[in-house]
Formats: C-alpha cells, structure tokens, sequence
C-alpha cells in the first residue's frame, strides 16, 4: 500500500481531472457532465466533493503545482493504462485508488463520465507518465480493409498491376546517364504494353477495356516505380494514343490505336513549342492544305516556334502535332495532325529535326526534345478530323462553327490526362509520406534525464502535426480524384464544361499539395531523407514539374474561377456581361447571410466536428469571393474598362476563388463518399480523417475567415486545438493509415522504410 494525501474519494478523480485540465479543452458542456457526476455520486462524502466542484472553475483553475502533484501521485503508483479495458480511463482511475487503499471499488459515476465526454485512450494516453498497453487500438483498423475501400470498384485491374510491378524491370535503381536511364523506362513501357495496360483505356475492338478510371489508377501505382516511367506511360498512351482516340475517326482508329496500345508504334504528343506554351492557342506552327498534291504541309515558321519539351520525342516513330491550320488562305486554328517522324530504322525523315532537351531537374528517364518541321507533307488523312475536317473537294468543315468552341471542345477531351498527372502527383505523396511515417515510427532522437530509451519521432507533437494533416488530405484528394473521373467518363453527362473546371481546379490544388508533402516528407527524414536510395530525393525532382505540365497551375486556376464565374452562363465579351454580373451579385449576395456572433465563436466539439460547419464555411467562402470578385469586374467595366484588362486587374482575386472553389469541391466529394462507407468502423475512421482535413485546410486560411468575421480569435483558437488533438488521436493508427494506401512491398524499397 502506497502513501498518498488525497482522500479516496478524490483521487479516483484525479487522473479525469488531469485529463481535462492539461489538455485545456475544458468547455461548458464538459464541465456540466463532470459536475452532474459529482453531485450524483454518492460514495464521496460532502467536503470531497465541494473540493472535486471548485477544480471545474474555470476563472480559477487548479494551480499548476496541483497538476503537478496530481501527475506525480499517478506515476507513482506504476498503473499500467490498458486501452482494451471496456471503460480504460474509469478501470485506470481504480486501479489507482487499489494502489493506496485497500477498498477501491468500480466507481459508476467515473464510466458515466467517460461515456458521456466521448474521451478515448488515444486523446489522452500520452498526457501521464506510465506505461500504456497500445496493443488494442494499433490493431483496430486493418490496412486491407483501408485499401479495399480506396480502391473500390477498380480493386481487381489495381492488385493485378501491382502483382505486375512485382518484376525485376521494375525494380527501383539509381541512373545518372539519360541514356540508359531511358532505355530502362522505355522496356518498362513496353513491359506494361505486353500486359495489355497501355491500351486500357481504349476500346476493345482496340485491345483496350474503355476502362479510363482504372487506367487513371494505374498512375498512382506506377509511381510506387518511378516518376519517368509514370509519365513516358502517360505520354505513350494518354497523349498520343489519347489524341487519336479522342480527336481522330475510326479511320486513325483503325489504323493506329492498336499499335499504340501496344507500344508498337511509339509516338509523341506535340503541341508546346519554345515562345508559347500556356497560350496553345498561340503556337506558329503551320499546317497549310496543298489541294494540288492533297496534302498537309507542317512548317515551323521561325525562331522559337519549334516545339519543346515533347516528351518520347526520341524514341518516337509518330508524333501528333498541335499546328495552325490552313485551308484556302483562312486559318481554321489549332488542330492535330498525325505526322511520321522517323522511318522502320529509326531515320529521321526528310525535313524533320530532333534535339534533346538534355538533362532536367527530374524524369530524366523520359526522353524530352525539340522539333523542327521544314515544309514537310502528309497526307490529307493525317488530320485527326473529329471536329474540323478537310473534305474531299479539299474544304473546311466543322460541325462546331464557332473557332472558339472548337478549340475548347478539342482541348477538353484531353483533360482526362489532366486528372492522371494529379493521379501521379498523389501516389508520389503517398510514398513520401510511407517512407517519412515508417522512418518515424523507428527512428528515436532526445529523451528526458529518466528515461533509458529515446522517443520516437512519431510522438512528438510537431511530427504529428506535419505529417498528420497530409495523410487526411491524401485521403480526401484520393476520393476526390475517383469521383472525378468518374464524372468525367459519364456518357451520360456529354456537357463537360463543368468537368474541365472542377479538373483544372483539382489538378492544381493536389499538384500543389503533392510538391508540398515530399518536401516536408524530406525534412521529416532528416538527413537520410536526402539519400537517393530512400526515394525521395527523386519524388521531388519528379513531381516538381506536375505543376507545369498539363496546364500550369496558375493559370488553370484562372480557368477555373472563370468557369465558376460562367456558371451563371455568361460570355465574357458578350454585351451581356454585365447584366450577367449584376444577377450573380444579387444571388450571391442573398446567400451570403451576414454571422451571428454566437455561431462565430462556438467552440464545442460536436459543432466543429460537424461537416455541415466544414461545408458552410467552405460554400461560404467560395460565394464571398465569387460575389466580390463580380463586384469588382463590374466596377472596372462600368468605368469602361475593356473585360480582357478588368479579368487581368483581379487575376489574384481569381486564384483564391480557384482555389476556395477546389477545396470545397474536394471536401464535398469525400463527404458523400464517406457516407455510403458500408462498415461502421472505417467510416468512424475516414470520417475522422475528414473532419481533420476540413479543420486543417481552414485554419489555413484562418486570416481571410478572421478577416471576414466569420471565425473569432476564440473559435480560430479552438480548431487549432482541434486539430492538434486529432493528430495526436491518429497517433496509433498512422501506420494503418500509410499502409492503406496499398503501397506493395515490392515497390516499397527505400530502406528507411524497412
Ligand atoms: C518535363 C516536361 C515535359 C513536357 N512534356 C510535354 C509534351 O509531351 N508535350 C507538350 O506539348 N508539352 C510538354 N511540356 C510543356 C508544358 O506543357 C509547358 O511547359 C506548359 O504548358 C507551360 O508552358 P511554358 O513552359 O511555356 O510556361 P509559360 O506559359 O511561359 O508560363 C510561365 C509562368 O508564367 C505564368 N503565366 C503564364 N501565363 C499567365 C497568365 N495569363 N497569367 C498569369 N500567369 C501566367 C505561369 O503561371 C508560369 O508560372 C513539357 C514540359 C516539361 C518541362
């Protein structure tokens, strides 16, 4: 028996009340469960229980030496905290009072508190200083059924590509020569090609499946690989394959689908050139319409009008090339044309020239060049003619008449390649953070003066905030990705203006996203981080440039805020634009109901955990800056400013509804996602998840919803805490977390992750 100055009565309480003190979330609702207990139990005598009341005092809290002492006197008694005990902290709190006196029973009121607080093992576990029995809960959730869930619909295409990884072509190396580095990646694109992947995506007549949500899958598992592979894959057969498919008849079907799917004819996508990039719509290439010969005539006019950074350009047999087209003296815009490059040797053919872009940041495993036409001819049929054909009597037709649609609908069928290059950004996330989280729960630096052994980076507070909130975002944006797609390759649905805004957005956020994790994943690694053998050295030269390609992200992000903006149906030049505006403003404006105070400072759990709080105050503010940014438009125009110069004036203002507009549609997304989770565990998990997403990405916008009095300082505090208490929660389970994205081992070779 132990000595000990507090009386029974108090000290079965003392490690509930050290819970709720040091974790300072002591709120009304908590205080009124507690003191409901108190007055209830009638084991304690009068005296203890005015003491127990007058610690629920918040003006007056207990003194830090009595928290102290509290700590001490429960150390000192060796009590183990089991987490599988049915009521741990109430069982703990017993055992305690064993330790000191001889009569301890089970104390009802103590479980009635524990229940009604909601307080689990993991919020407060590592608060005292004894040994904890973790075994429960680190095996309550099980990484399969994690990854099931993640994979859905796909699962059987995705275990058999990933047992397909399992192959020595595929086993991750270090490649300091470009050379052999492309040789390597080109036998994996060919080693996948064998195996039917490359044509996935393609209809079956083609050797495909018309599987394009699983073939966007597949990006996510290559880069369990390697970035070059990744992308040489998606250039082979989402770009070149992609553009005959969607922009070319059966004919180019015919003739070229298979042999793409195959990888037996390789080829390129070339639309970029050296002086325009993000504007495609202003690339100089010419493609002139010779009626005498029936022919097309692909020309680089001058300086800077090549074409860069094509990816397969070396390798390539056949690029699609992105060029002006003239028919009779008119240009009828960009269109794409198919045109041979080098013949059955490997020759490149007359008036056609290839550089290498040489060594690049990252992906030097893809082989990008430049490429110069000088007058070079093919045949009329070479135009991938689904939206603008030339005819046999050698005219233009299209059944689109308006250029500007045209060029847009054309473009818009590629978005789906959008949507996998986000797909890869978010698989090089996820490996980053199986190797940071894996390091971390082995790793130890730094203990105090009693302990032997040192912590382990995992339990520090700060790694669990760095890593914590990625892993809930690559959650949200996995589910977001899937939904997507799904969307996307809805037949059903053939408007896809909305589509393309919500890709353009998603893209950019996740792209982002991704860039930002490997970094941190890198720091969170200390100096083995750094280490080539541990991968992540090569995610972050790779994922780099994902922000880049496929639309610079800025600039989609203009797009997207303008597709927001034309929801409401407007044409930007149209004479009635700013009628258009003034209805949005209205609109917006009657939604946009002003704060009540209370709502803007209330703190209790059940209405920050609510998603119906994370998705108002996400709608909430992607309606604040699509009605301001109106406003603002229409102010510049009723000055009579020209539209194309009113846009460029708020084109910061147009980033941040971008952005806003993509966070919400990615949280709404997982919501109904989650919703439907079958089994009630893993919903309980991924709903958590959420919760710290949603909390994580507001109070990273904590000023702008200061700003707008949406949020108080008190409020703005509570999340905070919130979200250091759901990091802390997760703690036992982040390994379950990193191993449900369904890494293979295989793939898996960093050796810090071992
Ligand atoms: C490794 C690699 C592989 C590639 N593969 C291919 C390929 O296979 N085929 C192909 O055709 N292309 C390819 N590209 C090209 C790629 O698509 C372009 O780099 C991309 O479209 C951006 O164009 P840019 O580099 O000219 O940048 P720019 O368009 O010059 O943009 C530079 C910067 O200016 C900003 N900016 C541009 N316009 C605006 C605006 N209106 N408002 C505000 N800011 C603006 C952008 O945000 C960006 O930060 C590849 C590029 C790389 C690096």
């Amino acid at each position: 028996m132990q000595k000990n100055t507090y009386p029974s009565g108090i000290l079965q309480y003392i490690p509930f009340f050290y819970v709720i003190w040091s974790d300072d979330l002591l709120t009304v609702s908590e205080i009124n469960v507690v003191q409901k207990a108190l007055e209830a139990d009638e084991s304690i005598t009068t005296e203890n229980q005015k003491t127990l009341i007058s610690w629920l005092d918040t003006a007056n809290p207990p003194a830090n030496s009595e928290l102290k002492n509290w700590k001490r006197t429960i150390a000192k008694t060796g009590v183990k905290l089991v987490e599988s005990d049915t009521y741990p902290l109430a069982t703990f709190s017993q055992k305690i009072v064993c330790k000191y006196y001889t009569e301890c029973p089970f104390n009802d009121q103590l479980k009635h508190i524990e229940v009604n607080l909601g307080i689990q093992p993991n919020h407060y576990s590592h608060l005292f200083d004894v040994e904890v029995d973790y075994q429960s809960s680190l095996n309550y959730y099980k990484a399969s059924e994690i990854d099931t869930i993640l994979k859905g619909k796909h699962a059987d295409l995705i275990d058999r590509f990933r047992s397909d990884l399992d192959h020595s072509i595929f086993k991750w190396d270090i490649h300091r020569n470009k050379e052999d580095f492309r040789e390597v990646v080109l036998d994996q694109v060919k080693g996948l090609a064998d195996k039917g992947y490359g044509a996935t995506a393609y209809p079956a007549t083609y050797g495909g499946a018309e599987n394009m949500e699983g073939y966007a899958y597949m990006f996510e598992n290559m880069m369990y690989v390697d970035g070059s592979l990744t992308i040489k894959f998606g250039v082979q057969f989402g770009l070149f394959g992609g553009s005959i498919q969607k922009l070319g008849t059966k004919k180019h079907h015919d003739k070229y689908l298979g042999e793409a799917g195959t990888a037996s004819l390789l080829g390129c996508f070339a639309m970029t050139e050296t002086g325009h990039g993000s504007n495609v719509r202003g690339i100089k290439t010419t493609a002139t319409y010779n009626r005498a010969t029936d022919t097309i005539v692909l020309h680089t006019p001058g300086k800077n009008d090549n074409k860069e950074y094509i990816g397969n350009a070396l390798h390539s047999k056949m690029a699609s090339v992105f060029a002006q087209l003239i028919v009779d003296g008119k240009n009828e815009g960009v269109h794409a044309i198919l045109v041979p490059l080098r013949n059955e040797k490997h020759d490149l053919l007359p008036g056609i020239k290839v550089e290498d872009n040489g060594y690049k940041l990252g992906l030097n495993g893809v082989d990008n060049g430049k490429i110069w036409f000088d007058q070079v001819s093919v045949p009329r049929e070479n135009l991938l003619n689904k939206y603008g054909d030339i005819k046999e009597d050698g005219t233009y037709h299209s059944e689109i008449k308006n250029p500007n649609k045209r060029f847009f609908t054309m473009l818009g069928t590629l978005v789906g390649g959008r949507i996998c290059v986000a797909r890869a950004g978010l698989g090089g996330a996820k490996f980053a953070l199986a190797v940071a989280i894996k390091h971390a729960l082995k790793r130890r630096q730094f203990n105090d003066s009693i302990k032997i052994q040192e912590d382990l980076l995992m339990d520090y507070s700060t790694h669990q905030l760095r890593l914590t909130p990625l892993v809930a975002n690559a959650y949200v944006y996995h589910v977001a990705l899937d939904k997507i797609m799904e969307t996307y390759c809805d037949q059903s649905q053939p408007d896809k203006r909305e589509v393309e805004t919500q890709v353009a957005g998603l893209k950019s956020i996740i792209t982002w996203y991704a860039n930002s994790t490997i970094q941190e994943c890198r720091e969170a690694c200390g100096g083995k981080g750094y280490l080539l053998e541990n991968r992540i050295a090569d995610l972050k030269g790779d994922v780099d440039i994902f922000t880049t390609f496929e639309g610079d992200n800025t600039v989609l992000l203009l797009l997207a805020a303008k597709g927001v903006l034309s929801d409401f149906k407007s044409e930007f030049n149209s004479a009635g634009f700013l009628a258009v505006l003034k209805i949005l403003g209205i609109q917006i404006s009657n939604k946009l109901t002003t704060i009540n105070p209370v709502y803007s400072n209330k703190v209790d759990k059940d209405h920050l955990y609510n998603p119906k709080f994370h998705k108002h105050a996400f709608d909430y503010r992607t309606r604040r800056l699509t009605y301001t940014l109106a406003m603002r438009i229409r102010e510049y125009i009723k000055k009579g400013m020209p539209s194309y110069q009113a846009f460029l004036k708020v084109q910061t203002h147009l980033v941040a509804l971008g952005k806003a507009y993509s966070c919400e549609l990615a949280y709404n997304f997982y919501c109904d996602f989650v919703d439907i989770i079958f089994d009630e565990k893993n919903r309980l998990l991924f709903q958590k998840l959420g919760t710290l997403h949603a909390l994580h990405a507001i109070r990273e916008d904590v000023e702008w919803y200061l700003e707008q009095g949406y949020i108080g300082g008190t409020k703005s505090k509570a999340i905070r805490q919130r979200v250091e208490r759901l990091c802390t929660e997760l703690r036992p389970h982040i390994k379950v977390l990193v191993d449900g994205f369904g890494i293979p081992e295989h793939c898996m070779s960093a050796p810090i992750a071992g």
